[in-house]
């Protein structure tokens, strides 16, 4: 998506090589016209795919899934971290390590709203090693419901997470592709 890559290059942060700050229009402030384009993307990619029910995790998956979910006409559903009294007891689980916290947490969707019969949408903003997108992934398995595939906003290429979800059977359609970041240059595949 060419919109999104120009933003990456324009005003994106490499952190160590291997972290991309994008704080200024999707993990802090959000650039609602740009993530509206994102959802519409996701759309045209995945509409004939019969999705009922977009999955994503806390927080910044949230705006973007719910950007598709708009042209999708199904709901959105967010993983959360932790224990919640508002999700309860009656869960599907599954632990995740964080990226950027460098730490485990549990995963959590109530058993309510994700059934069986779902044909599931998992969405993210970033794809590093796969931790959080094959812990929806397992999600939506322990439910029973079929994943449709995954849309991820910006696929760091240079690690892991692709190749698992692609070895795990997983549709994977990412926005944008980083193939480097070495020396904080931005490489897109
Ligand atoms: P993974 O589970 O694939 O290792 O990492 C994906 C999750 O970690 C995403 O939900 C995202 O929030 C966070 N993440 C991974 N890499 C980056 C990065 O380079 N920049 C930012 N801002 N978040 C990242």
């Amino acid at each position: 998506m060419e919109l999104l890559k120009k933003r990456i290059a324009e005003e994106a942060i490499v952190i160590n090589n291997d972290v991309l700050r994008v704080d200024m229009f999707i993990n802090h402030q959000i650039d609602v016209e740009l993530i509206n384009a994102v959802g519409k993307e996701f759309h045209r990619i995945f509409k004939d795919c019969g999705i009922t029910r977009i999955l994503t995790i806390e927080a910044s998956g949230i705006g973007i899934a719910c950007a598709a979910a708009q042209h999708f006409s199904v709901p959105v559903v967010f993983a959360r971290k932790g224990r919640h009294k508002n999700v309860g007891d009656d869960v599907y689980s599954s632990k995740v390590y964080s990226f950027t916290k460098d730490e485990s947490t549990d995963i959590r969707v109530s058993k309510k709203y994700m059934l069986q019969s779902d044909n599931v949408l998992i969405l993210d903003d970033f794809l590093a090693n796969g931790s959080a997108a094959m812990g929806l992934v397992d999600i939506v398995r322990q439910a029973g419901a079929r994943v449709a595939g995954a849309g991820i906003v910006i696929e760091k290429g240079f690690q892991p997470g692709g190749r698992l979800l692609r070895s795990e059977g997983i549709r994977l359609e990412s926005l944008a592709v980083i193939k480097s970041m070495e020396n904080g240059f931005i490489e897109f595949e």
